[in-house]
């Protein structure tokens, strides 16, 4: 019943904004980092503070990146990505912003992205701001740190991965072959302001968007939740397609519980000719 309801809550609206969440990218295999309760599953995620203050915090976020990201890299969009750059491709979708850093969107076709967190693919030198591809950190890493490149581990979000156990101190951090300045992945890290020209913008498809489709998200974060606050304040509907709870529960026009793709599988159904890959 909430799946023939999602239907028609999308194919009435032609000015989607979407949100989406780590629920979205699950099935392309980069896991998330909340419970259906919105806990924690692996203990809280690096904080800006740490990374900034401490050499061994940086050491044990790049040498837990060096495995995590052989992961991240080779991850494909999956059926969710798809049925979302279907939808904005038959111009239903007016924004869609996302806390995801994996760039998989994009690489299913939609256009009109915000990543609000940032893209775990690009790394930022603090002290210059020069950017370069998280791939040439990589070669940089693992030069520096064969040892380490030789471990494995359970793969954590945002190419992060849990090694719990091993002495970091060994571990080699390249700089900024610019300047020499602290190197950090191009992504908002909790306790960081998200770049308000991002969150303008968001605010701005607020306005012009006449419903909210939040996709696989619980919203515990403030960063998404206040844009479904914001539609909920000006009298915009919201859905939510989420298997857990969500923040927002209580603004939902429509909640489904079910995976994304799952619920989201009707947009490529009824698109002759979509391309879709059997999963
Ligand atoms: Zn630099």
């Amino acid at each position: 019943m909430t799946a023939s309801a999602l239907r028609e809550f999308i194919y009435a609206q032609t000015k989607l904004l979407v949100l989406t969440g780590a629920g979205c990218s699950t099935a392309s295999g980069i896991p998330d980092y909340r419970d259906a309760d919105g806990e924690w599953k692996r203990g809280r995620p690096i904080m800006l503070q740490d990374f900034l203050a401490d050499e061994h915090s940086r050491k044990r976020y790049w040498a837990r990146g060096l495995i995590g990201w052989r992961r991240m890299r080779t991850a494909q969009p999956n059926d969710a990505h798809r049925a979302l750059a279907t939808l904005e491709a038959q111009d239903r979708v007016v924004q869609l912003v996302t806390q995801n850093v994996d760039g998989l969107h994009q690489a299913a076709g939609s256009r009109n992205v915000i990543d609000l967190h940032g893209r775990v693919d690009v790394v930022r030198c603090l002290t210059c701001e020069r950017r370069l591809p998280r791939e040439q950190v990589q070669v940089a890493l693992v030069e520096r740190n064969p040892g380490f490149a030789a471990l494995d581990a359970v793969e954590a979000p945002d190419g992060d991965a849990a090694l719990d156990g091993v002495d970091f101190t060994a571990f080699e951090v390249p700089a900024c072959e610019a300047c020499g300045g602290v190197l950090k992945p191009d992504v908002v890290f909790f306790g960081e302001r998200v770049p308000p020209d991002r969150v303008q913008r968001a605010f701005a498809a607020v306005d012009e968007a006449d419903a909210m489709l939040v996709v696989g998200s619980s919203l515990m974060v403030y960063s998404g939740y206040r844009f479904a606050r914001a539609m909920a304040d000006a009298g915009k509907p919201i859905a939510a397609l989420n298997v857990g709870r969500t923040r927002a529960d209580d603004l939902l026009a429509l909640k489904v519980t079910d995976r994304c793709a799952d619920a989201l599988a009707f947009v490529l159904d009824e698109q002759p000719g979509a391309l879709r890959m059997d999963s």
